[in-house]
C-alpha cells in the first residue's frame, strides 16, 4: 500500500528524461559528462557561498534493493553499493574550528578518545538522581505533540502527505553519489577525501572541522581512521592515512538511534505485542516476525497512549506486595520507560531542539541498550556523550553551536535523498545512471515545480478517528492483562539461578514467556537483584529504619524499593544500579579502545545483516472497519470495561 506504492510522478519522469535520456550512446556519455561538470561547478558554488559557516555532513550506503532492506540471503553480487555524501550548512552558524582559540592541545578529538571517568562522574553526578524518576515522570510535557507526525518519522517515503512540511531539500547539497562499498575503514577514507577534493576546500579544512553525522558503521570506521591518523602524526611518520580524515568528527545519528532502540524493544517484546496485535486487530492475526517501521511505530504509539489511559487505575488496585511481583515490574518498565522513551527521544526530544532533554534522552537509551545487551548501540551513546563532556571541559565552541542548533545534527536528510533517488531510478539501474540521477535531482532542487510533483495525496493508512478506536482496544487489552497478571502474583518462576549466579531467567505466569536479564528492569542485571518481593528497602544493613515493614518503601523505576530517608541518604541514586551502570561503562569503554586502537581492523564487527532487518513483504496495514460507529462502539467497550476494572 502507501510503503510499497513506488509510482513515479509523469512531470519528474518528464523533467528527468529531457535532462539525461538520450537515444545514442555518444549523446548519452556527452550528457553525463556535461552533468558531471554542472554538478562540480554547483557544488563548488555552494560550498564557496558557505565558506565561513558551519557545515554538517552526512556519509550514508545506499543499494538499489527497493521496498525491503538488505535480505540475508540475497546474493550481493547483483547489489549496486554505493555512497551518499551530504552537505547541510548552517547558514547562521560560523565554521568550527579544529581547536580552542590557537591552543594546539585543546583539539576538537579528545586525547583519551573515550573517557570512562568523565562518563561515569557526570551520570553519577547529573543523571542518577533524574533516573529515579520514569522516563514518563520526567518527560510528560512531550506528550502531546503531533501523534501522525510521530507515526510516520520512519517512513522517508515522499508521498506520505502528512510529512510534506519536512521534504526541504533547499538546504541540502549533495557532494556526491558513487560506487562506494562502505564496509571498510579504506572506502570512509575516499568518502571523507572526496569533500576534501574540492581545492577551494583546502583551507576550510586546515581550520575547522566537519561534523559527521551517521549510522554505527559512520561512527566507529571514521573514529578508527582519525585514531590511527592521530597515532600516525605524533609519531612524526609518513603514513597512509590523510590528514584530511581528523578535519571529520562522527557524532551519532539520532534517526538511527530512534529506528534502532524501536526495532529492539519491539523484537525482544515481540510475544507481548503479537498478543496487544492480536487482540487489538483480530484473534486470527498474527504480528509479522520482522515488522515493519511504520508498523512497530504503529504498535509502540498504540501501547504508550493506552498506558497513559489505564496507568493511574492499574496503579491504584496492586497495593505493595502485588507491585513486587516480577511480571508487573517488568510489564511496568516496559511501558512507562522504555516504549514513550524510544518513541520520544528523536521524534519529539531531539527534533524539539531541547538540548538538555535529549542529553537525559541519551543517557537513558544508552541505559536501555545497555541492559538489552545491544552489540554496538550499548557504545554508541558512550561516543558521543564522552565528546561533549570533553567539548565542555575545554570549552569548545561546537558546544554552543550544537545547543542552538541541535536539530540540524542530524542524519535525517540521507534518509530522505536515498527515498528521492529509490523513486526516481529502478533496481536494474547501473551504479552510472544512479550516480547520474542523484546528480540531476541535486541541481534540480530549487526547482518548485521539480519539488511538487513529488507531493502526491496518498495519506498514512489510518485517519486521526481510527487511531481513537485502535487506543480504545489497546486500553481496554491492557486492563485484561493485567487483571490476570493481579491474579497470577508470585507465580512466575525463577530459573537457572544456581548454575550462574550472574545469569537467570524467569517464566513469566501471565504472559507464559520465559524472559532473562535483558527483558527484566535494570535492578536484575544489578549485583543484588530483587528476587525477595517482601523485601521493604533495598539499602540492606545500611537501612536507617532498620528495614521496618511500616515505614513506606519508595519503589524506583530501576525496581529497587527503598525507605524515603534511606533514598534521601542515597541523594536519590539507587547505588546497585550505579555500580552496575559504573561497569558497563568500563567494559563498553575498553572494549571501544581496544577496537579503536588495536591491529583489528573494526569491520569484523560490523555484520551488516544484524543492522540491516529484513522485512515481511506481506505486512501492510489492516482495512479497519470505515463504520462511523468504530469510534463511539470501542469507546463504549473501554467504559464499561474500566467499570469492570474497578470494581475488581
Ligand atoms: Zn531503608
Ligand atoms: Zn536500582
Amino acid at each position: 500500500m502507501f510503503l510499497n506504492h513506488s509510482g513515479t510522478s509523469d512531470q519528474a519522469i518528464d523533467t528527468l528524461s529531457n535532462m539525461q535520456l538520450s537515444s545514442t550512446s555518444r549523446e548519452n556519455r556527452r550528457e553525463k559528462n556535461i552533468i558531471s561538470s554542472i554538478h562540480r561547478d554547483n557544488v563548488t558554488r555552494d560550498l564557496v557561498k558557505y565558506q565561513t559557516n558551519a557545515i554538517i555532513v552526512n556519509i550514508d550506503d545506499y543499494h538499489n534493493i527497493h521496498g525491503l532492506r538488505i535480505p540475508t540471503t540475497t546474493s550481493t553480487s547483483a547489489v549496486a553499493h554505493m555512497t551518499t555524501v551530504l552537505a547541510i550548512p548552517i547558514p547562521t552558524a560560523t565554521a568550527i574550528p579544529k581547536y580552542v582559540g590557537d591552543n594546539v592541545y585543546a583539539s576538537i578529538h579528545n586525547p583519551r578518545i573515550v573517557d570512562n571517568n568523565v562518563l561515569i562522574n557526570k551520570i553519577e553526578d547529573r543523571f542518577m538522581a533524574l533516573l529515579s524518576q520514569s522516563f514518563n515522570d520526567r518527560f510528560a510535557k512531550h506528550s502531546e505533540s503531533d501523534l501522525l507526525d510521530n507515526l510516520t518519522v520512519h517512513c522517508y517515503d515522499i508521498d506520505i502527505h502528512e510529512k510534506r512540511h519536512n521534504r526541504q531539500l533547499n538546504n541540502t547539497l549533495l557532494i556526491d553519489f558513487v560506487e562506494l562499498n562502505l564496509h571498510s575503514t579504506e572506502a570512509y577514507i575516499k568518502a571523507m577525501e572526496t569533500f576534501a577534493s574540492f581545492p577551494e576546500f583546502h583551507e576550510y579544512l586546515q581550520r575547522n572541522v566537519i561534523p559527521l553525522v551517521a549510522d554505527w558503521p559512520g561512527q566507529i570506521l571514521p573514529r578508527k581512521v582519525i585514531t590511527m591518523q592521530q597515532q600516525q602524526s605524533q609519531n612524526i611518520q609518513t603514513g597512509k592515512i590523510p590528514e584530511c580524515v581528523s578535519s571529520f568528527i562522527p557524532i551519532m545519528g539520532p534517526l538511527h538511534v530512534s529506528l534502532n532502540s524501536r526495532e529492539t524493544v519491539m523484537m525482544l517484546f515481540y510475544d507481548f505485542f503479537n498478543l496487544a496485535y492480536k487482540s487489538i486487530f483480530g484473534k486470527n492475526k498474527r504480528l509479522a516476525n520482522k515488522p515493519r517501521p511504520w508498523r512497530i511505530n504503529l504498535l509502540l504509539q498504540l501501547m504508550s497512549d493506552a498506558w497513559k489511559n489505564v496507568a493511574p487505575y492499574i496503579e491504584q488496585k496492586f497495593d505493595f506486595s502485588c507491585s513486587r511481583d516480577v511480571e508487573y515490574l517488568t510489564l511496568k518498565s516496559l511501558l512507562d520507560d522504555a516504549i514513550p522513551l524510544v518513541l520520544n527521544v528523536y521524534a519529539t526530544i531531539f527534533r524539539s531542539g531541547d538540548w538538555d532533554g535529549y542529553i537525559e534522552a541519551c543517557v537513558r537509551i544508552w541505559c536501555l541498550f545497555a541492559r538489552f545487551k545491544r552489540r554496538n548501540y550499548n557504545k554508541a551513546p558512550l561516543f558521543f556523550l564522552s565528546d561533549v563532556w570533553y567539548w565542555e571541559s575545554i570549552s569548545h565552541p561546537i558546544l554552543e553551536i550544537l545547543k542552538k542548533h541541535l536539530v540540524s545534527f542530524s542524519d535525517y536528510p540521507v534518509e530522505n535523498y536515498h527515498s528521492l533517488i529509490r523513486r526516481q531510478t529502478r533496481e536494474t539501474d547501473t551504479p552510472e545512471q544512479l550516480s547520474r540521477t542523484a546528480r540531476v535531482i541535486n541541481c534540480l532542487r530549487h526547482d518548485n515545480v521539480f519539488r511538487d510533483t513529488f507531493v502526491s495525496s496518498t495519506r498514512y493508512p489510518y485517519r486521526k478517528e481510527d487511531l481513537i478506536g485502535l487506543t480504545n482496544r489497546a486500553s481496554i487489552f491492557l486492563l485484561e492483562l493485567f487483571t490476570d497478571v493481579k491474579n497470577n502474583t508470585g507465580k512466575s518462576k525463577w530459573m537457572n539461578m544456581k548454575r550462574d549466579r550472574n545469569k537467570f531467567s524467569c517464566h513469566l505466569a501471565t504472559l507464559n514467556i520465559d524472559v532473562d536479564q535483558r527483558h527484566l528492569p535494570m535492578a536484575f542485571s544489578s549485583e543484588y537483584p530483587p528476587f525477595d518481593p517482601s523485601e521493604r528497602c533495598h539499602l540492606q544493613d545500611l537501612c536507617k529504619m532498620l528495614q521496618s515493614n511500616s515505614d513506606p518503601s519508595i519503589p524506583l523505576p530501576c525496581s529497587h524499593v527503598y525507605h524515603q530517608p534511606c533514598l534521601q541518604y542515597l541523594e536519590y541514586k539507587c547505588f546497585h544500579c550505579l555500580k552496575y551502570i559504573k561497569g558497563e561503562i568500563n567494559d563498553n569503554v575498553k572494549s571501544i579502545i581496544r577496537r579503536l586502537t588495536g591491529e583489528d581492523n573494526p569491520q569484523i564487527d560490523i555484520n551488516i545483516n544484524q543492522e540491516n532487518m529484513v522485512q515481511s513483504a506481506d505486512d501492510e496495514p489492516e482495512d479497519l472497519a470505515q463504520q462511523p460507529s468504530f469510534n463511539l462502539e470501542t469507546t463504549n467497550q473501554f467504559k464499561s470495561a474500566l467499570e469492570q476494572f474497578i470494581k475488581l
